[in-house]
């Protein structure tokens, strides 16, 4: 089979023949019909992420071995399956769950794979989509789609579960008061359609860029505010109609954790997501006499993929925007992401 895969870190995708996998045990293959190209694959290509600081975090440390195909969006037909597989039909498509644990210790078990600390995730530990077929460790590990289309469901298995997570970590509070919103990009979005989903009063949006602004506008925020005006506090809690009970930030650099800490009242929650890095330094008494809570959000369980894709499934979720593009367009696509000339979502169709 073809497969897109990284050989040296920060070097052009190599096009590989590589044996198509054969399943054992509860193994399953997929033919891939679709497999999203993410901003995270653009770390992962460069071998890791900037912490701050000067510090790295590097994946070669994390155990991630070369050559490895990317990947993590991934949805295929199941063509093979090991001897003990099952859940699934041959000839059925499926979204791909890629965010393995071990299987084995109490953060799976308790449903949390994506927090176990021996991961081998589909796409960086383990081959990925950009291929044409794919391993796939379990028959649970595959959400069952329907008729919907492939390129459409792919980026559910990260951006879209990601976005669900956070916002899921947020309990009961989205029910009582728009909740903020820090970064009006592609998981901004994301998240403002599944709180229309969701029994939920909305987002008060905030964003530097006028673009984005109109963009968070447009997709259904309460109201839009730029973080740079001097009385922004007061324009969103305004807007908020009150206290604000929960923010989620999808930039995650020193200004937005700030303003997501200064705004959230007791009992409130900040949940932090991006990736942008540097330092904070909240007023560690208020923690504890504000009784807020301060969550990390990295991707999301299995249980959730499940229920996102539902969403969709029940038409009450709009997916996003996609391009469709060849497989060996896989360099191009990492490339245009990298440029920011990506709207929506690039996702790579070896049928195309
Ligand atoms: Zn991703
Ligand atoms: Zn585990």
């Amino acid at each position: 089979m073809k497969a897109y895969s990284i050989v040296a870190f920060g070097e052009k995708l190599q096009p590989l023949e590589l044996e198509t996998p054969k399943p054992t045990g509860r193994e399953v293959v997929v033919k891939v019909r679709a497999a999203g190209v993410c901003h995270s694959d653009i770390h992962i290509w460069e071998g890791g992420y900037d912490l701050g600081h000067g510090r790295k975090l590097s994946l070669t440390d994390r155990g991630v071995t070369l050559p490895r195909t990317l990947g993590h969006e991934t949805v295929g037909e199941v063509v093979a399956m090991g001897p003990d597989a099952s859940g699934v039909e041959i000839g059925k498509t499926y979204l791909v769950y890629p965010w393995i644990g071990c299987g084995e210790c109490g953060v799976c078990k308790d449903e949390a794979e994506n927090y176990c600390t021996k991961s081998r995730n589909i796409g960086i530990h383990l081959d990925g989509g950009y291929a044409e077929y794919v391993r796939v460790p379990d028959g649970k590990y595959l959400v069952d789609i329907g008729d919907l289309d492939p390129a459409l469901l792919a980026p559910f298995a990260c951006s879209g579960v990601t976005a669900y997570s956070a916002i899921n970590k947020l309990g009961p509070r989205i029910r009582r008061a728009p909740i903020v919103l820090i970064g009006a990009g592609g998981l901004g979005l994301m998240a403002l359609a599944i709180l229309k989903a969701m029994n939920s009063k909305g987002a008060v949006v905030v964003d530097v860029s006028p673009e984005k602004r109109a963009a968070a506008l447009a997709a259904g925020a309460v109201a839009v505010i730029d973080p740079a005006a001097a009385d922004a506090n007061a324009q969103i809690t305004a807007a908020v109609g009150g206290a604000v009970e929960g923010v989620i930030d999808f930039v995650g650099a020193p200004a937005t954790s700030q303003l997501g800490f200064d705004l959230i009242t007791k009992g409130g929650a900040l949940v932090m997501v991006g990736l942008y890095g540097g330092v904070a330094t909240f007023p560690l008494a208020l923690i504890a006499v504000k009784g807020v809570a301060i969550f990390g959000n990295l991707v999301g369980n299995l249980k959730e993929t499940q229920e996102i894709v539902d969403l969709v499934r029940s038409g009450k979720l709009a997916p996003i925007q996609v391009t469709r593009r060849p497989l060996a367009d896989a360099n191009d696509a990492l490339a245009d992401l990298r440029a920011g000339k990506v709207v929506g979502r690039a996702v790579l169709c070896p049928d195309h």
